[in-house]
């Protein structure tokens, strides 16, 4: 049996299911934790330590944690707006109106 270790720990439910969902697709199993007592009792997610995370296997966690920088790094999934107006959405880096790029601080 695989030793499972904690590579994030998410804001909220949504969060959590978004991680699992870009490690799933790197073919990494994942587990959530935390998740069934969010739903249970809501007040409990303002609770110390209830904040649903993000479990892989020991042996997945270099890759795990690399996708996770990725995603830090590009902010994949989140939709932008460019200087020009155009409306963006989150896999996009370069803006195909005007051709601006992404700016970091998004
Ligand atoms: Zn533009």
């Amino acid at each position: 049996m695989s030793k499972w270790v904690r590579v994030h720990t998410a804001d909220n439910p949504p969060e959590a299911v978004f991680i699992r969902g870009l490690l799933e697709a790197e073919g990494i199993p994942v587990r959530l934790k935390s998740m069934e007592l969010w739903t249970a009792a809501v007040e409990i997610y303002f609770a110390e330590g209830a904040r649903p995370s993000v479990w892989v296997p020991s042996q997945a966690r270099e890759e795990a944690e690399r996708v996770l920088a990725q995603r830090d790094r590009s902010g994949i999934g989140r939709p932008w707006t460019c200087t020009c107006g155009e409306r963006l959405d989150g896999q996009f880096t370069v803006c195909w109106r005007c051709g601006a790029s992404r700016p970091d601080d998004d």
